[in-house]
């Protein structure tokens, strides 16, 4: 049986900020049900739940070297559902309160990548392929290339190296290479990791990996162009016969209306009178008029320029001015989180600003909202407009990356399409693409075929963990 370890930072339903934590949370669970052996390898953070800390085993424990310095590294293991997930233990890395954003990240993840390689040999689990995502786990490939694959039970290891998110680069000052990973200069000079005059964990996972992923087809063009491509499209551009773009799925069993415990009315396509109530009861919570007439837009997301947000602050103002109701979900850059608390302030009965994380108040919005609005300036994939689907919830969103691939925008002449979107990063653009769709809105017949058009769209992990797997079929075939 082929034998995978999925390397992430994050991971459903232990700890999550972002895409890639659904990502690492549901993709192993599909694929073992097609006969792989995945596992996955997070950190053990603080944040972690202590009910399932209580239950974690204590498999052993090993010493990492970071640099010159001998580290104590713990591993964990839990079996959730039909997958098994290690935790990487050191308190001084991970016992803090947030996940990243730390002067030591480079440090923290430089002990994480080797603590995997290690482990493996440890606990002797010896995986085919090692599949690893973002810059965070970016360095095992390189740690395996350069020094690990010397033994003999790491030299027929294969890697796939997973891109969500090509911002964030992990760079770091070349002198990490020997004060962090005990190595001279020569990765840096003949420039595998030199990016700028800083060594990328992120340019390490796409030169070191067999074969490089990421998260859409339409993305895995863009990064190729000066656009997109955070100055690495150069090299993405070189090794664009290895680079392929799978779309992700969402968890159909965790988002799903019909049997979501976190809502209050269940409902499919055809039950859609529920979907409205839980609408009423959503206003009532969040203290907004109860007047289902009135077209609920939402939104749920890192408040940061990549989704958009500037786009939405610039509209706002003439946005309420119509019967609407703005529900933000989301934390982020200070300065978008206190325009929305404004808006708040301002336009009290239309907007309803929640500043903070939570997945329980996040089902109830997809859930009662008619309209989802991302109309990011990139969007590798984009999992907020796939669940919006689900929920019957019309995202209305910018064409770029996943955004393109999985809304088709509806036409007023087919009908077709499972949502609208708009072309130009264009604050003008985005409103007029609001009003039409709020025209839309009004035919109660017409949007009730888009709410079952985006209902039918298929976007499980069921599809898309099929292209994974024939991906490690490639890689267990290259010599
Ligand atoms: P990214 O990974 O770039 O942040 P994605 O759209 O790929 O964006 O994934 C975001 C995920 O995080 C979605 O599941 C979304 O519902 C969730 N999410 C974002 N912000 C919040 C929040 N404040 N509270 C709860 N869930 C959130």
């Amino acid at each position: 049986m082929t034998k995978i370890l999925l390397v992430a930072s994050e991971a459903e339903p232990f700890i999550k900020t972002g895409g890639l934590g659904d990502v690492a949370g549901a993709l192993p669970k599909y694929l073992n049900r097609d006969n792989l052996d995945c596992r996955v390898v997070i950190p053990n953070y603080k944040g972690i739940n202590q009910e399932f800390k209580n239950k974690f085993k204590f498999l052993k424990n090993i010493i990492v070297k970071v640099g010159w310095r001998n580290c104590y590294c713990g591993i964990f293991e839990y079996q959730y559902k039909n997958t098994i997930f290690y935790f990487i233990d050191n308190e001084s890395y991970f016992l803090r309160d947030s996940l990243y954003g730390y002067f030591d990240d480079g440090e923290r993840f430089a002990f994480f990548d080797r603590a995997v390689l290690e482990m493996v040999k440890a606990i002797d689990f010896k995986p085919n392929i090692i599949h690893c995502n973002d810059w965070q786990s970016g360095m095992v490939p390189v740690l395996l290339e350069l020094e690990y694959k010397k033994d003999n039970f790491y030299s027929d290891i294969k890697t796939l190296y997973s891109i969500h998110n090509l911002l964030f680069q992990g760079n770091y000052d070349p002198k990490i290479l020997g004060e962090l990973f005990g190595y001279d200069m020569e990765p840096y000079y003949n420039g595998s990791l030199n990016q700028f005059g800083a060594v990328s964990f992120m340019k390490g996972g796409i030169n070191y990996s067999y074969k490089v992923s990421t998260v859409s087809k339409t993305y895995a063009q863009e990064i190729q162009t000066e656009q997109y491509g955070e100055k690495l499209d150069g090299l993405l551009r070189e090794n664009r016969a290895k680079l392929i773009g799978i779309l992700n799925g969402i968890d159909y069993e965790i988002y799903n209306p019909k049997k979501d415990k976190c809502i209050e009315y269940n409902y499919d396509d055809n039950n859609l009178e529920n979907k409205l109530k839980n609408k009423w009861v959503l206003q009532k919570q969040l203290g907004l008029p109860q007047k289902l007439e009135t077209p609920m837009i939402s939104i749920v997301s890192r408040l940061t320029s990549q989704k958009g947000m500037d786009l939405i602050v610039g509209i706002a103002d003439r946005l309420l001015q119509k019967d609407i109701q703005l529900v933000v979900l989301g934390t982020g850059d200070s300065g978008y989180e206190e325009h929305f608390k404004n808006f708040q302030r301002c336009y009290g009965d239309k907007v309803s600003a929640n500043i903070k994380f939570s997945n329980e108040l996040a089902h109830k919005i997809y859930a009662a909202s008619d309209i989802f609005l991302m109309p990011s300036l990139f969007e590798p994939c984009g999992l907020g407009q796939l669940i919006a689907l689900r929920y019957g919830t019309i995202p209305i969103v910018r064409e770029t990356g996943g955004l393109k691939d999985t809304i088709k925008p509806f036409n007023e002449y087919t009908r077709e399409g499972n949502g609208f979107s708009f072309t130009n990063y264009n604050s003008s653009e985005l409103l007029e693409v609001i009003k039409y769709a709020l025209k839309w809105y009004k035919d109660k017949e017409v949007w009730e075929y888009i709410t079952k058009n985006a209902m039918n769209s298929d976007n499980s992990w069921e599809k898309a963990s099929k292209e994974y797997a024939k991906i490690y079929e490639e890689l267990l075939e290259i010599n």
